[in-house]
């Protein structure tokens, strides 16, 4: 939990939210560093100026700047979500039994298990997330489809959509990932049929959603799993650490260990060039911008968090307080 001392003068000063996202967005807009993501063709066509921030509190505040009403696909940010119903579905006992909770310090694609148990490292890389997907109920692919973009709603607070241009243009091009699902197979890791829970797994990354949307789903989890907007209960509350404490380690790829360190907040970045970041029992923080650094993870993200955490003194281990 974070310092309470903070959080009282987040709460009392709220208005200066705005103020200090505004200043970010000014000073980081000049900020062109970064490539956008080719490997799945249809992301490389987005504008890379795009550029939003957006924080919605716990009571339901929201403040927003810049592009936060354009829809992009969610990409690995919808790992964190599918993981908490994977959790619902089977329970914490089951669900290590297939994927771990231990950082991998490999790139989000890399293709290891653990050399024991033959489990993927942990559920926010994309080995993980598609064990963890080919877990989630059903009678067949549209119901397991539909009990996905259904949790979506619940998070969000409206329906949302699949791209299928960008589930099309992943589904053929991305053999790496059905090469791992293969390498699961072999090890009993998934039972299902790999082309749907394939299927299944690019069309949850294919979600759409604007900024707004991912600082309500952050503001969610950071709000006890229930919406702080429509006050519905998006996932069962006795997960939220489950799901909080791998996004800690785990959800800002091989820079895990230097987000912990730096900026303490748990976070997943997507290739799409979002990040979501959750302050637990205050707010949720997401910044859009298309061109990533080396490691898949937005440059102007990255810095406006950087800056967030520090400005608002919203480190989970700091004692020094918010400086605004
Ligand atoms: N759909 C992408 C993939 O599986 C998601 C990667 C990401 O955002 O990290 O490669």
């Amino acid at each position: 939990m974070s310092n309470p001392e903070n959080q009282e003068k987040i709460e009392i000063n709220s208005s200066p939210l705005l103020k200090v996202i505004n200043e970010l967005h000014l000073k980081y807009k000049s900020l062109t560093e970064g490539t956008l993501a080719n490997y799945i063709p249809e992301l490389a066509k987005v504008n890379p100026d795009l550029f939003s921030i957006c924080i919605v509190t716990v009571d339901g505040q929201i403040y927003e700047v810049g592009d936060s009403q354009q829809l992009f696909t969610i990409q690995s940010i919808s790992k964190v979500f599918a993981y908490g119903l994977a959790l619902e579905d089977h329970g914490r006992d089951y669900v290590l039994t297939r994927v771990g909770v231990e950082p991998t310090g490999e790139a989000f694609n890399a293709i290891i298990l653990d050399e024991q148990s033959k489990r993927p490292y942990n559920p926010m890389v994309n080995a993980g997330a598609i064990a963890t997907t080919s877990l989630i109920k059903g009678a067949g692919a549209t119901e397991r489809l539909n009990r996905l973009l259904d949790m979506f709603r619940r998070y969000i607070g409206h329906d949302v959509f699949v791209d299928i241009s960008v589930f099309t243009s992943e589904r053929s091009t991305g053999h790496r990932n059905r090469a791992m699902a293969h390498l699961m197979l072999n090890f009993g890791m998934i039972n299902q049929n790999i082309e749907e829970a394939l299927d299944l797994y690019f069309q949850q990354c294919a979600v759409m959603m604007n900024c707004r949307d991912l600082a309500v789903m952050a503001a969610t989890l950071a709000n006890r799993g229930a919406n702080p907007i429509t006050g519905e209960q998006a996932v069962d509350k006795r997960y939220i650490k489950d799901i909080l404490s791998v996004m800690y380690t785990c959800g800002m790829y091989n820079f895990a260990g230097e987000w912990a360190y730096k900026i303490g907040i748990p976070a997943k970045s997507g290739v799409c060039g979002g990040i979501m970041a959750v302050v637990p029992h205050q707010m949720g923080i997401a910044v859009f911008s298309p061109p990533l650094d080396s490691r898949g993870n937005s440059v102007r993200g990255v810095k406006v968090c950087e800056e967030l955490s520090q400005r608002l003194g919203l480190h989970l281990f700091d004692c020094s307080g918010s400086q605004i």
